[in-house]
């Protein structure tokens, strides 16, 4: 049992087990406060870029990022009281962060519930007793190992015993396995469902997932008095900015790097047809179309270009070109040039701007009529997206993935990748637009190079 720290008397078991129920009553200083939340983003981030990758066929399997598991993944690990209520705090104040949109919740609920299962095997906790802790009502009943009902759940478990004996088994209400594996069969007595120990862990994590769900709602709705205490609104803005450079700085290092810098005014046509994200080839086409962009929709675009590695010149070039039919010299001087000089950090606050994150499009407001900003897979509707799929010349198969996951857009953009480059490795799709963009114009440079072997005859 390895609940406790080598050296340390501190045990975590299912008596203190976080529930997550009240925030700790603790004084605590702000910048450590910004560290133990900084610690739960990197937590969060990796354990998403896990789960990421385990919902694809990548080749790009789970060791890339497991080998990235820095420490700093485990900051956040249960070895004292004073880091169990560290843990608590940052639970909280992090879901102020991701609890605006149903989307954002139900992404969070789905990571936090990932750490806390891994939690709970790595401490081994005593399930029965936690499931009691949560008040999920759960029963024991003796049952002969020859029993039918026994015998469903061995089928279950693929546990196979010829020895008949007597077993304790549990019973559970039937409405909390209503969302495990569907196909799974279960014996339902009087409202009970018969469980194994073994499962009791999957119904502990879809209950904390569901009041995760609940806790992330409530916390929206008093988002505006938590923000009134201009602490932590400080604190919260501080976090969205860092997790942002962050992505900034890692675009400069890994992305940049990787496309050498090299796309350039000239490429940009060609690199809208095949290798931007959804989101982008969108924008890109309205913009083309209609000679003409929405504040959001440019916001959003020109920080991808900057983000690409376009200079400030040739984006002031590009715009300018693609506004000419509807917009005189004078006017985009006026109008529009100051705006992407500020984007590029030379005008107002001068502030370094980030390219946005998949997770800030689609916590931006649904684009009216006239507007392109946004994530397809979320602002699309069902016929909308599937016709521009289809004029991208995806085959019905790929449209079908596609089209069964747009309700969870970053695994949609996933599959939309495999769709265009089949079999090219990927990292962090879903994640980033800039992301999307370095791994198609890796796999593209891959295809070029294969088509530059020559053969020679003997
Ligand atoms: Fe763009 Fe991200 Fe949506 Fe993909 S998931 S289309 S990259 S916003």
């Amino acid at each position: 049992m390895k609940s406790t720290k080598e050296g340390s008397k501190f045990t975590i078991n299912h008596s203190n087990f976080p529930l997550y129920n009240e925030l700790p009553n603790l004084k605590i200083q702000l910048d450590k406060t910004l560290k133990i939340c900084e610690q739960r983003l990197k937590l969060i981030d990796f354990y998403d870029q896990l789960s990421l990758q385990q919902t694809t066929n990548s080749n790009v399997k789970n060791q890339n990022i497991l080998k990235n598991k820095t420490e700093d993944t485990n900051l956040i690990d249960l070895y004292s009281e004073e880091n169990l209520s560290n843990d608590n705090l940052s639970f909280f104040l992090i879901a102020c962060l991701f609890c605006k949109t149903e989307l954002e919740r139900l992404w969070l609920a789905n990571i936090e519930t990932k750490i806390y299962e891994e939690r709970l095997q790595k401490f081994n906790v005593d399930t029965i007793n936690l499931l009691s802790i949560m008040k999920i009502p759960i029963q024991f009943e003796k049952l002969m190992t020859s029993d039918t009902k026994y015998k469903l759940i061995n089928f279950r478990s693929n546990i196979l015993t010829n020895e008949i004996k007597e077993v304790e088994v549990i019973k559970i209400p039937f409405e909390y396995v209503l969302n495990l594996v569907p196909s799974m069969e279960f014996h339902i007595q009087k409202g009970f469902v018969y469980i194994t120990r073994a499962e009791a862990i999957s119904i502990i994590c879809n209950n904390f997932k569901e009041e995760c769900i609940k806790k992330y709602t409530n916390i929206n709705k008093s988002l505006e008095r938590i923000n009134s205490d201009i602490r932590i609104s400080n604190l919260l803005k501080d976090l969205e900015k860092e997790r942002e450079e962050n992505k900034i700085r890692n675009l400069k290092k890994d992305t940049l790097k990787n496309i050498d810098g090299k796309v350039t005014l000239e490429d940009i046509e060609y690199h809208a047809q095949n290798n931007y994200p959804l989101c982008m080839y969108v924008i890109h086409k309205n913009l083309t179309n209609d000679s003409h962009l929405k504040h959001n929709g440019r916001l959003q675009y020109s920080l991808f270009l900057k983000g690409l590695g376009l200079s400030l010149n040739d984006s002031l070039k590009f715009w300018q070109n693609k506004f000419s039919a509807k917009t005189s010299l004078d006017k985009f001087n006026k109008d529009y040039a100051y705006n992407l000089r500020h984007t590029y950090g030379l005008e107002g606050k001068r502030s370094d701007y980030p390219p946005y994150s998949c997770s800030k499009i689609l916590a931006l407001p649904l684009p009216n009529m006239q507007e392109s900003h946004g994530c397809p897979f979320k602002t699309f509707s069902d016929d909308k997206l599937k016709s521009l799929l289809y004029e991208l010349r995806l085959k019905e198969l790929d449209v079908s993935k596609i089209m069964e996951k747009k309700k969870e857009p970053p695994i949609a953009c996933i599959k939309f990748f495999e769709a265009r480059f089949p079999d090219t490795p990927f990292e962090k799709v879903g994640v980033h637009p800039n992301y999307y963009f370095e791994s198609a114009y890796k796999g593209l440079k891959k295809k070029k190079n294969k088509s530059s072997i020559v053969i020679e005859d003997n």
